[in-house]
């Protein structure tokens, strides 16, 4: 076989293959091994046929094999047929000489050994012969046993040379196939001398660091090692590290020069390697500082397992569709800051965020809708923070934010303000304008709890507190939140006790003309006489109503205590005013519900237009489907449909024109931002415009102020509701308004007569 030298390394895994197979079979891959047993085989060469002859014999005669050549023309044919062990060569020869013969197996490089055996005495045929690569010389006449002891020793050299050659094949492959081993190892294989400077690194590090070996030899290797890692590298460089401590494994970052890939967020231009490192010492028996010599070991490129660890390890404490911290984050960091408001004697605020409308865009316009959305929302959040608060989602459309840096509880209304500042203004997603507001809850570290638990809890209860009262705004955590019903679970009991055990009350609100301060009609609003509370405004105990369905029964109730009640009051000739009673999409909802409706209606004997019912944009969005054919029987049986809270919900102009309705309520938040010094009261503007356009009636709530007042009145507002004029008060007390009317002085600029109750 042909070797490759160094300057042609092994480089395919056919190479390497091959080398494996040399490297493990015993011949030495085709070169004969010398130690094996064989019959030496000689080439007898001589002119005369009788000489050859005897010479024949006596080498056969010691047991070896002959080919004989008569002359050197036979000599080199010979040659060129089969390789010898050794050449009996006579000199003077006819034709071709002896010196012809050595010459032509000096060119073709014949390695037999050759042993002149030769009549010509002088000095130069001998010296002729041997500098032409003859081993010996034996001169003729020869004795037998001088004969005999030339060619053993002319052997016994030539296969020492061969077993020479063999062994030096054999350190090359092997040194070849080491070399190959390390520099194809998937692992970095390196040396640091004592010093720790690399003497040694494998091919590896160009690919997996980008450095060519040569830059990093001589260099020391806290120049590759990321600095919060160098630690943990001296200690598994320096330990003089054997044995059993040897083989630990060290996982640190080494600087890369490759370009890393911008799809991978977690990869730096550091790499993770798991590095392994054994001492090298001169004594081994003795493994002190004096004897060692430096460090040899691998290193793994560990990143990719590294990465996959991060990535589990954000899923655990991040929601994945905004990549905020979720609960258990948001738990964890809020018991850190507890522990440093304590220790500091300083204050903290969490906030818990519900949005308002989410789960109509949720129902409406599906689930990837809803994704965006939220998407959306929590990246306006984000914009509302200072270093060092944390959002999280909590779930659903609920998110909480921990501010560990308040002083205040004005540092907070500030960070509440912004956020509803934020969220007014609409969500453009896919073409669909999305309105969103949040209702808001804040518990401030320690009045409203000391754990976290406790803070959560609170922040959700003052969160529910604005939900019931009308959304979209925010509100601290009271204690008497929490006094009122110690759960919701105990309310939602009472409340049904409250039902049967007659504690409900119809309370009444006047609804005034403009025009002349009349009282056109009288929204029925229910209140709760609490045995031990006393009397609970809807805010409190609406939405539980809502979230177990008792609702439906409250308002079937209230309806009937309202019908009875005008009945009485037409019995005194004030029944000709207008009623309007609220209703929730779970009772147009049920089946039935029509029949159930006009029985209870027709039996109040009012006419159908003097019945107006209110319900929320967001009520009829709930089941479109469902709701608005049985809006349209109403209205077509002669009742009014107002839209109550109108602007704060999520309908478009388009949906508006399908609903079968005959009046816009202006919710009253619109009318509370007419303020002297504000002018900006557009949305009022716009919602006059599209009351006009679509021909309906315009009725305003929650005005408290003249201001307000007058304001409506010059957009062409015809009926307002409002504190100006009344609470909602009980029935008795709404008789002898009836019966007076005493409002139109109100809009002559006269004192306003607020009446009591809630
Ligand atoms: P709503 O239907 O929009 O009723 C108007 C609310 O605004 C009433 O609150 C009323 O007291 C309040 N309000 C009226 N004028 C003013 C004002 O000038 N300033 C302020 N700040 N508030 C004013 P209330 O009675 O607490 O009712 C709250 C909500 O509860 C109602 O809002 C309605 O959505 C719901 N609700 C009340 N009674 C019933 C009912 O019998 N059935 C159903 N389904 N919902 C009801
Ligand atoms: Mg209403
Ligand atoms: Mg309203």
């Amino acid at each position: 076989m042909s070797l490759k030298s160094e300057a042609e390394p092994v480089q395919s895994p056919a190479d390497f293959e091959r080398l494996l197979q040399v490297a493990m079979s015993d011949d030495g891959g085709g070169e004969a091994d010398p130690s094996a047993e064989q019959v030496p085989l000689l080439l007898l060469v001589d002119d005369k046929p009788e000489l050859l002859q005897s010479l024949s014999e006596l080498v056969r005669a010691h047991g070896y094999r002959v080919v004989e050549a008569l002359g050197g023309r036979a000599a080199i044919d010979a040659l060129g047929k089969q390789s010898f062990d050794v050449v009996l060569l006579d000199l003077i020869m006819p034709e071709l000489s002896g010196h012809d013969v050595l010459e032509f197996a000096a060119r073709k490089g014949i390695n037999a050994k050759f042993v002149v055996v030769s009549g010509d005495t002088s000095f130069a045929g001998a010296r002729d012969a041997l500098t032409r690569g003859a081993f010996d010389f034996v001169k003729k006449p020869y004795e037998a046993a001088e004969l005999l002891a030339a060619l053993e020793k002319a052997l016994r050299h030539r296969e020492l040379e061969q077993r020479n050659v063999h062994m030096e094949n054999r350190l090359l492959m092997s040194e070849q196939l080491h070399r190959f081993i390390v520099n194809s190892s998937p692992d970095l294989v390196y040396i640091l001398d004592r010093n720790g400077c690399f003497s040694f690194l494998n091919d590896r590090i160009e690919t997996l660091l980008g450095y060519r070996k040569e830059e990093l030899v001589g260099r020391h290797y806290s120049e590759l090692v990321h600095e919060e890692d160098l630690d943990a590298a001296r200690n598994l460089f320096n330990e003089r590290r054997t044995g059993g401590r040897a083989a630990q494994n060290t996982e640190l970052r080494l600087r890369s020069r490759r370009a890393r890939s911008t799809e991978r967020p977690f990869q730096s231009q550091f790499v993770w390697m798991d590095l392994t490192a054994q001492g090298v010492y001169s004594d081994h028996t003795e493994r002190t500082r004096a004897n060692f010599r430096g460090t040899y070991g691998t290193a793994r490129d560990i990143s990719e397992r590294k990465e996959a660890e991060q990535v589990i390890n954000f899923q655990a404490y991040h929601d994945l569709l905004t990549h905020l911290p979720n609960r258990a984050l948001l738990r964890d960091r809020l018991s850190l800051a507890i522990a440093q408001a304590a220790r500091n004697k300083r204050r903290l605020a969490v906030m818990f965020l519900d949005l308002d409308r989410f789960k109509i865009v949720n129902d409406t316009l599906g689930h990837t809708m809803g994704d965006r959305l939220l998407k959306a929302v929590s990246n306006r959040l984000q914009g509302c923070l200072r270093k060092g608060d944390t959002l999280s989602r909590f779930g659903g459309d609920e998110f909480t934010l921990l501010l560990p840096e308040v002083r205040t509880r004005d540092d907070v209304v500030v960070i509440a303000e912004k956020i509803l500042d934020k969220l007014a203004a609409p969500f453009v997603i896919d073409g669909h304008e999305l309105f969103v507001g949040a209702s808001i809850g804040v518990a401030m570290y320690p009045e409203a709890g000391d754990s976290v638990e406790s803070l959560i809890q609170s922040a959700d209860i003052a969160m529910y507190h604005v939900k019931g009262r009308g959304k979209n705004g925010y509100q601290f955590f009271a204690e008497e939140m929490n006094s009122k019903f110690s759960t919701r679970l105990s309310l939602e009991r009472e409340l049904r006790n409250a039902l049967t055990s007659g504690e409900l009350r119809v309370f009444y609100q006047p609804q005034v003309s403009l025009d002349d301060g009349h009282i056109v009609g009288v929204e029925a609003l229910v209140r709760w006489q609490h045995p031990r509370l006393g009397l609970i405004a809807p805010a409190d105990f609406l939405s539980v109503a809502e979230e177990t369905g008792l609702i439906t029964q409250v308002d079937e109730w209230v309806q009937a205590r309202a019908f009875q009640d005008i009945g009485e009051w037409r019995r005194v000739g004030l029944g000709n005013v207008r009623l309007s009673v609220n209703i929730s999409a779970q009772q147009l909802e049920q089946d039935g519900f029509l029949e159930r409706f006009f029985t209870a209606f027709v039996g109040s004997g009012m006419a159908p237009e003097q019945l107006k019912i209110e319900i929320t944009e967001n009520a009829i969005m709930k089941d479109i489907e469902v709701i608005v054919p049985k809006l349209r029987e109403m209205r077509r049986r002669g009742l009014r449909i107002a839209i109550d809270d109108f602007g704060t919900g999520y309908s478009s102009l388009s949906y508006l024109q399908q609903f079968p309705i005959s009046t816009l309520k202006i919710d009253r938040s619109f009318v509370g931002d007419i303020r002297a010094d504000r002018s900006d009261a557009s949305i009022i503007n716009a919602i006059v415009a599209m009351a006009k356009g679509l021909k309906l009636d315009l009725i305003a709530e929650g005005v408290e102020t003249r201001t307000q007042l007058n304001y409506l009145k010059s957009q062409g507002c015809k009926e307002v509701q409002g504190f100006i004029f009344s609470r909602a008060i009980p029935a008795p007390e709404l008789m002898g308004l009836l019966r007076n009317n005493p409002f139109a002085g109100v809009l002559r600029g006269e004192p306003a007569v607020v009446a009591s109750a809630i």
